[in-house]
């Protein structure tokens, strides 16, 4: 595992030092899987209508994504445990 030096944080929930900073697709792909189901789900239960939520609830993380800093997630715990800060 590569270290990077000034993102290594210890973990606000368990104390883990095991932490790494999630891309901004993966996070956009973490935030949409929840809501893409739910989408098919009802979509495929009730009306096609639903289906139009899917690319919306992509869209709508990629912005979300690209406003706030990247996302640091703990390892262990798998909870997200701060912001790395805007460097570039
Ligand atoms: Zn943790």
């Amino acid at each position: 595992m590569v270290k990077q030096a000034g993102q290594n944080k210890r973990c606000i929930h368990c104390s883990s030092e095991r932490t790494a900073v999630m891309s901004k697709w993966r996070y956009v792909f973490f935030m949409s899987t929840l809501p893409v189901i739910m989408a098919v789900i009802l979509g495929w239960w009730m009306t096609s209508f639903f289906f139009i939520f899917i690319p919306a609830v992509i869209v709508l993380n990629s912005i979300l994504a690209s406003k706030k800093p990247p996302v640091i997630m703990c390892m262990d715990c798998r909870k997200e445990t701060g912001r790395a800060a805007r460097s570039a």
